[in-house]
């Protein structure tokens, strides 16, 4: 059963894709919590930080650097704030590991 985020990389499902290479997709959030509210997913359906493995490593890093990436792409020049959801308590919906990247207004902390 692929992943709602898996129907997204294989245009079953619509999204707004700001970024698409090999191993990644980052498209814009449909409920969005900022005036830029991205997410960044791996093509490879990893549920979420409790199901990485030490093969993950390096997949983990490209993740970042497509933030790195979009963000300069959408001149985030005044920051932006990234936040991985893990379980439950974490407020993870979507069982397909994803990076949240957030800006376009100051961001309080702590979150809530
Ligand atoms: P989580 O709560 O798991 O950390 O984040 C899941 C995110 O996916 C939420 O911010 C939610 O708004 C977003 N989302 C859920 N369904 C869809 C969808 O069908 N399309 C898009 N673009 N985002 C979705």
């Amino acid at each position: 059963m692929p992943t709602l985020f898996t129907k997204i990389i294989n245009r079953e499902i619509p999204a707004e894709i700001v970024y698409e290479d090999d191993l990644a997709l980052a498209f814009r959030d449909i409920s969005p919590q900022a005036p830029t509210h991205v997410l960044v997913i791996p093509k490879k359906e990893i549920a979420s930080l409790d199901d990485l493995e030490d093969g993950d490593a390096e997949l983990i890093g490209h993740l970042f650097l497509v933030v790195r990436n979009v963000a300069s792409q959408l001149e985030l020049a005044d920051g932006y704030r990234t936040v991985i959801n893990c379980g439950r308590d974490g407020g993870q919906t979507v069982d397909h590991i994803h990076i949240h990247l957030l800006a376009g207004r100051p961001l309080t902390w702590p979150p809530g």
